[in-house]
């Protein structure tokens, strides 16, 4: 372990931002990262535990935290950024994006403050890539197997990468001009700058992974196609049905999906598009966000640098409580009040709130028309009431819907190859394989929308069974440090 009884000398030690005022002027990201002494006394904090439960019940990833945290407090970053990577292919983006679950099961925070994993993470992966240990590893021997890898978001990245390390040939198929998914075109360069994803992706094309961009399998190419070229396929084509908000009024040309919105912000930011129509622009005017989430607040950071006048965001739960409430016991994620660096930048949140319908003007929207509501338990289930005599209106200029994601969009492809789904809509899969068994998926694809950790992880986990299916060799996931 670190240094004996650190956590009761040193605090946790946030990582500072920059202020809110300057950061809303531009897109780049914010966090101002520790020195290296102060994450080593950070580290220092691990307390080694027993059963650490931020490796088993926090991590998506099992990344090995207190090897990690006794490492970096050793100054043995070298070895701690080749450990971190026996787990996790793309640490930089967790590091970035997670909402670090391990650090809700740290056991310090039963009674004080975590230790800070996350930015220990990012510390360790970002000091690989400066000093050069992070470097292509291609695999000294071929299979001959081809696997076909669809949609680029962290699932398939990461399925990709194992597979090629394994010595098969991958091809990754993306329907969209650029690779990375969601961490490209639905995350806000502000949380994550795509310079980050382009780094990763040349060490992939330099380890063999071919990349097809702009082509939609099941549109431009067929699944037979597929078939005869590949052995098998790895689907991981995300869960983006998105929910929509079924009330009078939907249909103003200015209530958009979220992830629409916030495409269109990354497509203009990373200049794929010149400010002409079709970009939408929440400048000098009031966005209301339906949905409490972190995507609403992605939608409210990325409204407030684009110089939004006023922005709500709404949410039909009630307002959750500042400490650990008893449903959500420790080691799990609490169900607790969280203010993200975009609602600090200014926002007016609301909860309790239900919409019951939109008005207008021609075809843009103007009003929405609400009320406050109340849950009520009826046994295992809740039930929603509307208060009477709350009613109340919003004035609005751009809706944006942030209400999650249903499933897989199962028209086109999935349609095409017969899947089998899930009741949630997702691709039924047993170990990775769908009923087809040439047909593995992975990601957001099989569970419904999750976070990134999970993605990438599945994506290691479908590449194992993938691997051993291929190679009928019974191998154990497959794992390859940097
Ligand atoms: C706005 C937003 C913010 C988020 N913020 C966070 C966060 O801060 N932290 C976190 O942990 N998680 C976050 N998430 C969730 C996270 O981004 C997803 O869980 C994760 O990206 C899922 O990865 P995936 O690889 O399964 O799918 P995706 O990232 O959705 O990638 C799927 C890819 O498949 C492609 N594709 C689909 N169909 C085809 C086809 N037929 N042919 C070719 N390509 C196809 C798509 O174009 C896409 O590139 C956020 C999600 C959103 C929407
Ligand atoms: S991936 Fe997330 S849960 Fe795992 S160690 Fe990193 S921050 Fe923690």
């Amino acid at each position: 372990m670190g240094e004996l009884k650190a956590f009761l000398r040193y605090k946790r030690r946030e990582v500072a931002h920059r202020p809110a005022e300057e950061r809303i002027r531009d897109f780049a990201e914010f966090d101002l990262p520790l020195t290296p002494d102060e994450v080593r006394r950070q580290a220092a904090r691990c307390m080694d535990c027993g059963i650490p439960f931020c490796h088993g019940a926090g991590c998506p990833l099992k990344n090995s935290i207190p090897d990690l945290n006794e490492l970096v407090y050793k100054d043995r970053w070298q070895e701690a950024c080749a450990y971190l990577h026996l787990t996790n292919n793309f640490p930089e983006i967790t590091g970035r994006l997670c909402p670090a679950l391990c650090e809700a099961a740290c056991t310090l925070s039963v009674n004080d403050e975590p230790v800070l994993i996350r930015h220990i993470e990012y510390q360790i992966v970002e000091h690989g890539f400066a000093e050069e240990w992070i470097m292509p590893q291609p695999s000294a021997e071929k299979t001959g197997k081809r696997i076909a890898v669809v949609g680029s978001g962290p699932a398939g990245l990461a399925a990709a990468q194992q597979l090629a390390r394994a010595g098969h040939d991958v091809a990754v198929f993306e329907k969209d001009a650029r690779l990375g998914g969601m961490l490209r075109y639905g995350i806000p360069d502000f949380k994550l700058e795509k310079r980050i994803i382009d780094r990763r992706i040349e060490q992939m094309a330099a380890e063999g992974v071919k990349f097809q961009t702009g082509v939609n399998v099941g549109e431009d190419i067929s699944a037979r196609y597929l078939h005869k070229i590949f052995d098998c396929i790895c689907l991981t084509m995300g869960a983006r049905q998105p929910r929509d908000l079924a009330v009078p009024g939907r249909g103003y040309e200015n209530i958009l999906f979220a992830l629409d919105y916030l495409t269109a912000q990354n497509k203009l930011y990373a200049a794929a598009l010149t400010n002409g129509p079709g970009v939408i622009t929440a400048k000098d005017k009031v966005v209301v966000v339906i949905g409490g989430g972190d995507t609403g607040s992605d939608c409210i950071g990325t409204a407030r640098r684009q110089g939004a006048k006023k922005t709500y965001q709404l949410e039909i739960l009630p307002k959750p409580p500042e400490t650990r409430p008893p449903d959500t016991p420790w080691p799990m994620w609490p169900r607790i009040m969280r203010t993200s660096s975009s609602h600090e930048e200014g926002c007016e949140r609301l909860w309790g709130v239900m919409t019951k319908n939109f008005s207008g003007h021609e075809t843009r929207v103007g009003e929405l028309h609400c009320c406050q509501v109340e849950w009520i338990r009826m046994g295992d289930n809740w039930r929603i009431r509307e208060l009477p005599g709350t009613d109340f209106v919003i004035k609005a200029d751009i809706v944006l819907l942030a209400l999650g994601f249903l499933h897989v969009e199962n028209e086109g492809l999935v349609k095409q190859l017969g899947l089998k789904l899930d009741e949630q809509g997702n691709v039924a899969a047993r170990n990775f394989q769908s009923s087809e068994p040439w047909v593995f998926a992975a990601g957001d694809t099989v569970s419904g929308a999750s976070l990134v950790a999970s993605a990438i992880n599945s994506g290691r986990e479908a590449a194992a069974a993938i691997d051993q299916w291929l190679t009928k060799k019974g191998n154990p996931p497959i794992c390859v440090a940097d």
